[in-house]
């Protein structure tokens, strides 16, 4: 098979790599459509890389055992390998799985890790089925599309008429949008680059704002009582704040955006006296995965418009390059080129 790599910086290309093998309830997927995330960060920092990506939606091609899929399904490759024993695993929560396994150990330095490939492979359990109606593009943004999103407006319970404010559009973000409409809230979206904002708008936030504008923005929106709910997909701590900020009392905040640097949080003013609740929000539960199709199905032409641009895999230099621009919504790769 091929695969995409990391070079150096700036340099990226494909390799040809050993097909993946299924083993126990392991199973090799043929992979139609492979979003890109954060791997540009490796590639501008210039890590090398021989296994890219997390997002994939493909179709069973080899099983080693009798088990949940079968060959010729259509799935969505859920991230990570966790242990599917624990309780978070049983219960739909194995985002947050504490034995995950191996992956090295497991296959003996085996392939299939990367989703940047033509063949990978996982878990048959976290492999959920495509329905019918819905194209591998489409559905593989129930990975981190619209996915941490997904189960962060879950998780805050947002609901119709509430006023939902997403901080940091990029992928997550935007898809953040679409989910926020989906759920008929209104949307104000909020980032530094302009060309994101006017995404936003295209995929049905109410208002888009700068950083700078947002707070008094928000306050003449609302009142001066603050949205009803926020969600930062930029892991800024400056967008951290103005959630806080900017959230009413008795208000709800979640981060899903990935964060190295630390937020100051002041436990009287920004908690007990607000009342606010702060979720952490990485993905969504397992068991919610037809209902995030619903959202899918309801929103094709949304869903095209997140997805700015496809590239064959044997592109992916030029998608490499597009990402650093920000000039992008969602990037998707086609592992066996555009046509297949
Ligand atoms: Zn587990
Ligand atoms: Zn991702």
């Amino acid at each position: 098979m091929k695969k995409a790599v990391i070079t150096g910086e700036r340099q990226s290309g494909v390799v040809d790599a050993p097909d993946p093998v299924a083993r126990e309830n392991w199973v090799v997927l043929k992979v139609h459509a492979s979003p890109m995330c954060t791997e540009y960060k490796g590639f501008m920092a210039g890590r090398p890389s021989v296994s890219l990506g997390h997002e994939a939606a493909g179709e069973v091609v080899e099983v080693a055992q009798p088990g949940r899929v079968a060959v010729g399904d259509r799935v969505v490759a859920m991230p990570q390998y966790p242990c599917g024993t624990c309780a978070l695993c049983v219960s739909g929560e194995y985002i947050h799985c504490q034995e995950s396994v191996n992956f090295s150990e497991f296959t003996g330095e085996g392939e299939g890790r990367a989703t940047m490939a033509q063949m990978m492979l996982k878990p048959d359990w976290i492999l959920p089925p495509i329905p019918d109606d819905i194209s591998y593009d489409h559905a593989s943004m129930a990975c981190c599309g619209l996915g941490p999103t997904f189960g962060a407006q879950e998780r805050m319970d947002v609901h119709p008429g509430e006023i939902l404010m997403i901080t940091g559009l990029g992928p997550v973000g935007l898809g953040g949008v679409v989910n926020g409409s989906d759920r008929n809230a209104r949307v104000i979206a909020v980032d530094t680059n302009e060309w994101r904002r006017k995404k936003a708008l295209d995929l049905g936030a109410e208002v888009a704002f700068s950083p700078d504008q947002a707070l008094e923005g928000i306050r003449d929106l609302t009142s001066g009582l603050g949205v009803d709910a926020a969600v930062d997909c930029s892991g800024a701590p400056a967008a951290h704040r103005l959630g806080i900020d900017g959230v009413r009392r008795r208000g709800r905040v979640a981060f899903v955006g990935e964060c190295s640097e630390d937020t100051v949080i002041r436990i009287s003013p920004d908690m007990i006296r607000k009342g606010i609740t702060l979720h952490g929000s990485w993905h969504y539960n397992l068991s919610l995965f037809p209902r995030l199709m619903g959202a899918v199905r309801r929103n094709p032409d949304k869903l095209e418009t997140l997805i700015s641009h496809r590239f064959d895999m044997a592109n992916v230099q030029d998608a490499f390059e597009l990402q650093t621009s920000g000039e992008c919504a969602k990037v998707l790769l086609r592992p066996w080129g555009l046509d297949a």
